[in-house]
């Protein structure tokens, strides 16, 4: 038996049997009950507690007439999670935060459907991991909803039957397509807005690409997690993002996620890049419209748009049809109203820091602006095919003052509405 090698320096001085019996000792040893440099060493060398890692508690497997599946997790809390699949063996791989699993011994051993059986646990660091093998081929999706009052979450995978070919297809070119978690429910006693930042694409969908190599999908997530910050930090706002890493989501997912949490208002960034660069620079703001305001944005509208089905989950807008049958004209007219009203302060509020383009407010029928009911704006920050613009929006500097700006605008729409 020899000391572990972590304990070298100790081992230099004592013989290693000692060393370990002593190294034992300690480890269950208040740190005041056994003086000297040992001691300490080890104490420092402890790892600090980690924060409360969500539990999951319970699950349910169950099939579907025309062979599909579906199973589901209770989470104490909303986790965010991602799927894709795998071949030979077929596997549907679902990843999630470290997720502490308490399901019992008899989860995942049921055979349902194309599932086979599936297990669960700690993946790497951080993250954790579900693997559900298939007895048939099977694609999924993932969705977190709240589950009670308790700020609880379920997440659910149901998987469909898809043919060899289909399954073959989805595997080889394995697409992470992630659920966006809705953020817990905000006590009765927060009246605060709540902002939803929408950073644009994500994962498999890299969005622009920069002159200098740089991908819109990063260089406005950084620009995002910017204003995030310098919202929180006036504690006027209650914020949630609608990813919160590079991943994947959908654009009716990300309108669900707004409508779901019940946001004030939703705000997605995206930086845009011309076929021809001849110097043209400055940020847009654009309102969602069945039409256009001009051909350019109806062509970006359409652009955007794509950036579903070029990841392969084009699920349509039916989340979306299905709401605007139950809410009436009315609130729809009214949300187009605001969305129209933040802009115009946008333009304001941004032309102060960063170049504007030319004519900055325009509307198309952009997807993500969908929401019948969360006053919703699209900012393009800038071009990448503009160096300057590229310069300004990947410095410190430019993301300070992009997040000031917007800042500025979102105080000045919820003050003309009275709030907060
Ligand atoms: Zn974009």
């Amino acid at each position: 038996m020899r000391a572990p090698p972590a304990n070298g320096v100790r081992r230099r001085r004592l013989p290693a049997r000692l060393a370990l019996c002593l190294l034992s000792l300690l480890a269950f040893a208040a740190p005041s009950a056994s003086a000297g440099q040992p001691a300490r060493r080890y104490a420092q060398a402890a790892p600090a507690p980690k924060p409360a890692v969500p539990v999951a508690f319970e699950s349910d497997t169950k099939s579907f007439p025309g062979g599909g599946a579906e199973i589901a997790i209770s989470i104490s809390r909303p986790v965010q999670a991602s799927v894709f699949a795998l071949e030979r063996p077929d596997r549907i791989i679902v990843d999630l935060p470290e997720v502490n699993f308490q399901l019992g011994e008899e989860a995942g051993r049921k055979a349902e459907g194309p599932i086979r059986s599936f297990r669960y646990g700690l993946f790497s660091a951080g993250k954790s991991r579900i693997v559900i093998d298939l007895a048939q081929p099977a694609l999924a999706e993932v969705e977190v909803e709240p589950e009670g009052e308790a700020g609880r979450s379920r997440l659910r995978i149901k998987l469909s039957r898809v043919d060899r070919a289909a399954f073959s297809r989805a595997a080889r070119e394995p697409q992470r397509v992630a659920s966006v978690a809705p953020p817990a429910a905000a006590p009765a006693d927060d009246q605060r807005p709540l902002v939803v930042i929408d950073p644009g694409h994500g994962g498999v969908d890299p969005g622009a690409r920069a002159v200098n190599g740089q991908f819109e999908k990063d260089i406005v997530f950084s620009i995002a997690q910017a204003l995030r910050d310098r919202l929180i930090e006036t504690g006027r706002y209650r914020v949630a993002m609608t990813r919160e890493e590079d991943v994947f989501i959908s654009l009716s997912e990300r309108v669900k996620f707004a409508r779901q949490a019940r946001a004030d208002l939703m705000i997605s960034l995206h930086a845009d890049a011309l076929v021809s660069h001849d110097g043209v620079r400055g940020a847009s703001i654009y309102t969602g419209s069945d039409r256009a305001s001009d051909a350019y944005a109806a062509r970006l509208a359409e652009s955007e748009n794509n950036s579903d089905s070029s990841a392969g989950a084009d699920s349509g807008g039916e989340v979306i049809d299905e709401v605007n049958d139950i809410l009436s004209d009315l609130t729809r007219r009214e949300t187009r109203t605001f969305s129209h009203r933040f802009a115009r302060a946008l333009v304001g509020g941004l032309g102060s820091a960063l170049p504007m383009h030319k004519t900055p407010l325009k509307s198309a029928g952009f997807r993500v602006l969908m929401a019948p009911d969360v006053p919703s704006v699209l900012v393009e920050l800038g071009y990448l095919t503009n160096t300057r613009d590229i310069a300004l929006l990947t410095s410190a500097d430019g993301r300070a003052k992009a997040g000031a700006a917007i800042l500025s605008a979102i105080d000045a729409y919820f003050a003309s509405r009275g709030r907060p």
